[in-house]
């Protein structure tokens, strides 16, 4: 009973997110049918409100010109503060914590400024052996920037597994710390879906003296963050992901309190940092704002923060637990599905303890034709993530996919799996 479309559907009518789907623009194939989208772990989909938040500021800049500055509907001086709160509270943050801001990978660098302070012997950062690329590129070109070499440290799966093992992190850290200065995770990872435990990687190195950055591209709007609590240096993700603000949007930061007041710290500046009382005197040394405001270099792009705006409209509304409940159930059934259906087809590389995963399963084929078969359910309209060398990866987002969706999913991998 449990494994038939009806029972899909009967999931479907007692979901209480289900209102959320239709406020979304879901992808339509030529003849007019909806995708089956489990890709927001890629590109988010749009908010239908999207348009209204990005209109409202093209109409205050016609009628205003640069007096939108003050004059706006909602003031573009300090529009980024707009945004503070809601962000917040979505990453478990203080409002002081977290600004919004350049993109991810750029974030990344001014943050490793910061919390990146090779010294003689200690010099190296520890990141995941599969790491985002992104992520690899910028630890890497860090290293070469501050004059070092072998300075990356590699956090590698057993031979012959997927995941990476907490006691091997911890002992990784605990045999390697002294000369490790950053340790940068990717939480989740975004091959496997693998969550790590951040706040006991935060303690362990912190009692080895190194700083902690977490990369949440695949985290902010999945899981259920406590980031001021797990006591990390600081962190940056992406909001065009599960965040829904559109292409290439602004991304995320998050830099612990304790750091609020360290102006001594080093860092890259720019006026948005300024002291906010004194930056058009344009005269005066640099004074920064306290907290992570204080990182800002530009004056941001309205219209990109007013996408974000939309979707954290949309988050507050439904609240990251409402959101991460449905989650967990929605994963489950993608899981008990697969296991039921495809046991011996398909191989699920993702954890299966729902607090060590966000939505995301990272599939393998057993037969290793994984690609053909990608190709061949996204002929029949399913809209997923194919991750070299061998991994499938499907991400249905509580906020606007459906348990229909999961279910005709894996019904079109087993047609194509049996053909
Ligand atoms: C998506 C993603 C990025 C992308 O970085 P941009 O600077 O936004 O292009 C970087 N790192 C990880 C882990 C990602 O998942």
């Amino acid at each position: 009973m449990k494994y038939t479309l009806a029972y899909a559907q009967k999931l479907d009518a007692q979901d209480e997110l289900k209102s959320y789907r239709d406020k979304f623009y879901m992808p339509r194939k030529e003849n007019g049918e909806e995708h089956i989208y489990l890709c927001g772990n890629s590109l988010g989909l749009q908010p239908k409100t999207t348009k209204e938040y990005i209109d409202q500021e093209l109409a205050d800049w016609a009628k205003y010109g640069v007096e939108g500055h003050f004059h706006a509907k909602n003031p573009w001086l300090p529009y980024h503060e707009f945004l503070t709160d809601k962000m917040a509270k979505i990453v478990g943050a203080k409002p002081i914590e977290v600004v919004m801001m350049n993109t991810l990978s750029v974030n990344l660098h001014l943050l490793m400024a910061t919390f990146y302070r090779p010294i003689k012997n200690r010099y190296k950062i520890l990141i995941e052996s599969d790491a985002f690329p992104s992520d690899r590129y910028a630890v890497e070109s860090q290293i070469r920037f501050h004059g070092y070499t072998n300075g990356l440290v590699e956090l590698r799966p057993r031979e012959g597994e997927e995941l990476l093992r907490h006691e091997d992190i911890e002992a990784t850290i605990e045999k390697e710390g002294d000369e490790i200065a950053l340790i940068l995770i990717g939480c989740p990872n975004y091959y496997t879906g693998q969550v790590f435990d951040i706040k006991r990687i935060a303690a362990l190195g912190h009692a080895k003296g190194c700083s902690i950055g977490v990369d949440l591209a695949h985290g902010a709007g999945n899981l259920k963050l406590e980031l001021h609590d797990s006591n990390v240096d600081f962190a940056a993700w992406c909001t065009y992901k599960y965040l829904n603000s559109g292409p290439g949007s602004v991304g995320g930061c998050f830099i612990h309190e304790r750091h609020a007041h360290a102006f001594d710290l080093p860092r890259f500046a720019g006026w948005w940092g300024h002291d906010k009382e004194t930056r058009f005197g344009m005269r005066d040394g640099f004074n920064p704002i306290p907290g992570a405001e204080g990182w800002q270099l530009s004056n941001p792009p309205i219209l990109s923060l007013a996408a974000i705006r939309a979707s954290l409209d949309i988050f507050d509304e439904v609240g990251m637990a409402a959101l991460y409940k449905k989650s967990v159930q929605l994963t489950g059934y993608l899981e008990d599905l697969l296991n039921e259906f495809l046991e011996n087809e398909v191989t699920i590389i993702t954890p299966k303890d729902s607090t060590e995963r966000g939505c995301q399963l990272s599939l393998q084929l057993t037969n290793g034709n994984g690609k053909s078969i990608f190709e061949a359910v996204t002929k029949r309209g399913v809209i997923a993530d194919w991750r070299e060398p061998n991994v499938i990866r499907i991400a249905p987002t509580p906020l606007y996919n459906s348990y229909t969706d999961v279910h005709t999913f894996v019904m079109i991998l087993k047609e194509e799996l049996e053909k």
